[in-house]
């Protein structure tokens, strides 16, 4: 049997108040919860340290929205694995569809990444998923591939089993159009069959694939049952208690359903 992962990404949102107050009421509502699901919170990066005092009371791990593909020095602004790792962060959300299309991330550029992360000993949230246009003009396969290999195949097999994939179709993410169940099952599945053909058998089985893109307390249940879907990443409702701790509600249900 395989734990799901329940990911929040908060993007840029809450002040420190405002974050600290949302951290201690996920806190307090995962307290009664005897959690099989691992639940990771990825606030902006100023809360980083605040989160990772938080969780030491809690049952969740911290994670960072992005990391600098450059170790350290001259690159003002920027933040390093090695800073996240020090504030308390073991994951980061890697190729988000806004990274990649507001800030030009290329493909090369975020598999340096991974491996700044990985040196750090930091698990790597990898995000892929195609544009409306590309599934309408029916590509989303190759372009998974294509994001998919660049980003994460430079890996050896022991390095890979340290990440976990996000499946987010752009079209999904912030939209309320959720992939369908089906939708999302295929993609996994084709996403699994691509790491076999590459890892092996064990390595695919063992791998993490998230469902993200507009998951919510109503759908959760639904998504995290498909076969191939491990769990979610979770945007806008990650923001709202009620609804964030559902959605670990339907991880927890569908681990014991298992
Ligand atoms: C995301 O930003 O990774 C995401 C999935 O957002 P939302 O849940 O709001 O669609």
């Amino acid at each position: 049997m395989k734990n799901k992962i329940v990911a929040g990404n908060w993007k840029m949102n809450k002040t420190f108040p405002e974050a600290e107050e949302l951290l201690v009421a996920i806190a307090e509502g995962l307290d009664d919860m005897p959690l099989e699901t691992d639940v990771v919170i990825c606030p902006p990066f100023p809360y980083l340290e605040m989160a990772a005092d938080v969780s030491e009371e809690s049952n969740f791990s911290v994670g960072a929205q992005n990391v600098s593909d450059e170790k350290a020095g001259a690159f003002t602004g920027e933040i390093s694995a090695a800073m996240i790792k020090s504030a308390g962060a073991d994951f980061c959300i890697v190729g988000h569809s806004e990274r990649r299309a507001y800030f030009k991330e290329t493909d090369e550029v975020l598999a340096k990444k991974v491996k700044r992360l990985l040196e750090e000993d930091i698990i790597p949230i990898f995000c892929i998923g195609e544009q409306l246009a590309e599934r309408e003009a029916n590509q989303h396969f190759q372009v998974v591939e294509k994001q998919l290999t660049a980003g994460l195949f430079h890996l050896d097999a022991k390095e890979f089993e340290r990440v976990v994939i996000a499946y987010e179709p752009v079209w999904a993410i912030g939209t309320g159009r959720t992939a369908s169940p089906q939708q999302a099952q295929e993609m996994h599945a084709f996403i699994r069959g691509l790491i076999e053909a590459k890892y092996g058998t064990e390595k695919a089985y063992n791998a993490y694939i998230l469902y993200g893109g507009s998951c919510n307390s109503k759908n959760a249940l639904e998504l995290f049952s498909c076969q191939d879907v491990d769990g979610g990443l979770i945007g806008g409702a990650s923001l709202k208690v009620e609804d964030f701790i559902e959605i670990i509600n339907a991880a927890e249900t569908c681990i014991k359903n298992d």
